[in-house]
């Protein structure tokens, strides 16, 4: 909650300077969020082997959904969606990013577009701050 609120902020006061822009993914981008997704992993199965074990289902399952909920909150942050339809461009929340985070390896995505809503496969860009 601390850091999410701090990311909004940092956002704000650099609000008026900085140019929000998409870009595709490089292969640097591909593999940190690979990274990403084995270190949640990790945590998962390391808490999974000795949180199960000592204090049971309840923590293990508050810390799958803090894992879970990070990896989403950190992917809808920093990914941009450009329709294939008609090339706009624009960001989807948590909410809409948390059924469909089993794509989170992909660099497509089912959405539908702000401008013609259309539902269709979008392509996924990585989004980028100018100064
Ligand atoms: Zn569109």
């Amino acid at each position: 909650m601390i850091i999410a609120i701090r990311m909004q902020q940092s956002e704000f006061a650099g609000g008026y300077m900085s140019h929000i822009y998409y870009t595709q993914a490089q292969l640097k981008d591909r593999i940190i969020s690979e990274i990403f997704v084995i270190l949640a992993l990790s945590v998962l199965i390391f808490s999974g082997f000795f949180v199960l074990e000592e204090y049971g289902i309840l923590p293990y399952l508050l810390i799958f959904i803090g894992t879970i909920s990070a990896l989403i909150f950190r992917h809808s942050n920093t990914r941009g969606y450009k329709c294939t339809n008609c090339g706009c461009e624009f960001e989807i929340t948590f909410c809409q990013d948390l059924p469909t985070i089993n794509s989170i390896l992909f660099m497509k995505k089912m959405l539908t577009c702000p401008d013609f809503k259309l539902r269709d496969y979008t392509i996924e860009l990585i989004k980028k701050k100018s100064n």
